[in-house]
């Protein structure tokens, strides 16, 4: 006989979630694959890191752009706008890099399917990966950069992540723990 399982569960809730792999953007694990080619690592990440199941992503480059590379904004929305085809992106050097932001979205979402990633943990504000980046013109002055978007339309559970902030979130927390991670860590 089947044994009834409790449908409020984090894990039941999530649909076996608990259990993918994470996509992480590569910054944040200190490799420099930033505009200018810094990085900007989270500590508590780079600690998660080593006993977790991570794929490291620039969508940026993964979209054919070199590093360094001149900062980019999206003009006329936000990423959820450019995948519609109503908003653009343009670099500082007034150059329309559209197409590499939306190539790297489609292909950091390809890298998700492949590995059956269902968690990024993505770093905030940038006009690619931020959950919530200034870098747009959103309806509210913020607004999901281009791989945020894409990944979260495609049911990819996303999780903005600040190098300075604590790692993790509580939210994040209740994915992770057990994983990798306690509360020793
Ligand atoms: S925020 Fe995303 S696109 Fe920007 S450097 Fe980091 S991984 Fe690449």
């Amino acid at each position: 006989m089947k044994r009834k399982t409790s449908s409020n569960s984090p894990t039941d809730e999530l649909g076996g979630i608990k259990d993918s792999p994470f996509l992480v953007s590569g910054c944040l694990l200190g490799i420099g694959c930033r505009y200018d080619g810094g990085t900007c690592p989270s500590s508590g990440l780079i600690r998660f890191a080593s006993s977790a199941s991570l794929i490291p992503i620039c969508p940026e480059q993964l979209g054919g752009l070199s590093t360094p590379r001149p900062s980019a904004t999206i003009t006329g929305g936000d990423g959820d706008d450019v995948l519609s085809g109503c908003a653009r992106v343009v670099n500082q050097e007034g150059k329309d890099v559209t197409d590499a932001y939306k190539r790297g979205a489609e292909e950091s979402l390809r890298l998700a399917r492949l590995t059956g990633a269902r968690i990024a943990l993505l770093r905030e504000r940038s006009p690619s990966c931020g959950l919530s980046t200034p870098y747009c013109e959103g309806k509210s002055g913020i607004g999901r950069g281009v791989t945020a978007a894409l990944l979260h339309s495609s049911g990819i559970k996303v999780f903005g992540i600040l190098p300075e902030d604590d790692f993790p979130s509580p939210d994040l927390f209740e994915l992770i723990k057990g994983r990798g991670w306690d509360q020793s860590n």
